[in-house]
């Protein structure tokens, strides 16, 4: 796919809000190179996952769009070797820092007069895709301190940050906010950092946050990673696009259920996962992989569906015995034992 580097470059250099129409066009040129005229006989959903994933990798041009978007976005967030483009658009929002007003919902967002067209399509696709960035899209522990002053007036955030403390994931103990004495302990912080120590912990009272760190078990994305440590050499686009791109969980497709069927039992999504890296590393040969793809999609017409289509017999074709179903010609078919 030689094709989507200079897609990106594109995406990258004209940071302004395409036609959904122009990527849906590009898209369709994917498409029919792999299925020509023909009807598509795998959802386009499937073959854009990853092949760890049970898809075919194949690029989805929309979710790049936004990656590239999202990871120009993250750029605002290094500390060093800061593109010159960012400190040009954070002129534009005046006393704002770009990398503090994402963690802000669009309501909460201060009036931004003169912000740059460019910023506002950052800011609105960061805002329609956040949930997919982030554990927890309405209080994410990856939070800078500074965008505390948003939430509670007067917040002394520079004292704070001067201690060590520069995210809320700072503040976490297990799956809690950590009592005062044991922050004291780790940062050093003087008793005059009770009063606002007390702030926090209201508001940390007043979000869903706790009952989320319960249940997420106190994980970060890779995304949110990437804010607490900012590398330059971290492949941001790479990043969000495998984010945008993940799998919905617990969602089986049509070829899953056939196959739980015919054997008659359910498989858990970690062994769904086991067949497809299994299956990814199994031949060099790119035929032979076609082939073990095209059986786990049941791509192929056996006996017991031909019956349906040309209304054939539904015996399997080598032991005349069976129903050739599926599992039954690929294996268990007693010739193909013996
Ligand atoms: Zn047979």
């Amino acid at each position: 796919m030689t094709i989507l580097p200079k897609l990106l470059y594109l995406f990258r250099t004209l940071p302004l809000p395409l036609p959904k129409s122009y990527l849906e066009e590009i898209q369709s040129y994917f498409l029919t190179y792999v299925w020509r005229k023909g009807r598509p006989r795998v959802p386009a959903k499937l073959l854009y996952l990853p092949r760890c994933n049970g898809g075919m990798a194949m690029p989805n041009v929309t979710l790049y769009y936004n990656a590239t978007i999202l990871a120009s976005l993250g750029e605002f967030f290094l500390q060093s070797s800061t593109p010159r483009w960012t400190s040009v658009e954070q002129t534009c929002v005046g006393t704002h820092l770009i990398a503090s007003l994402v963690w802000l919902t669009s309501k909460q967002r201060p009036e931004l007069p003169g912000i740059l067209p460019s910023t506002a399509l950052y800011l609105k696709t960061w805002d329609k895709h956040r949930s997919r960035l982030l554990t927890n899209p309405f209080l994410s522990l990856a939070t800078p301190m500074e965008v505390l002053r948003y939430w509670i007036e007067g917040f002394p955030c520079s004292r704070w940050m001067a201690r060590g403390v520069t995210h809320l994931w700072h503040l976490v103990l297990g799956d809690s906010l950590a009592a005062f004495l044991t922050l004291s302990g780790r940062y050093g912080l003087p008793d005059t950092f009770l009063f606002s120590y007390h702030q926090l912990h209201s508001l940390w009272k007043t979000t869903n946050l706790p009952t989320m760190l319960v249940s997420s078990k106190v994980t970060l994305t890779a995304f949110e990673s990437f804010v607490l440590h900012p590398e330059v050499s971290t492949r941001l686009v790479s990043l969000c696009y495998a984010a945008l791109n993940a799998p919905t969980p617990n969602y089986k497709w049509n070829f899953q259920k056939a196959w739980e069927k015919e054997m008659g039992q359910e498989l858990t999504t970690q062994r769904w996962q086991g067949a497809y890296v299994a299956d990814k590393g199994a031949y060099n040969c790119t035929s032979l992989r076609e082939v073990r793809r095209k059986v786990m999609y049941r791509w192929y017409l056996v006996p017991a569906r031909e019956k349906h289509i040309s209304g054939a017999s539904s015996t399997c074709w080598r032991c005349l015995s069976e129903v050739g179903t599926m599992l039954h010609v690929w294996w268990a078919c007693d010739k193909l034992q013996s």
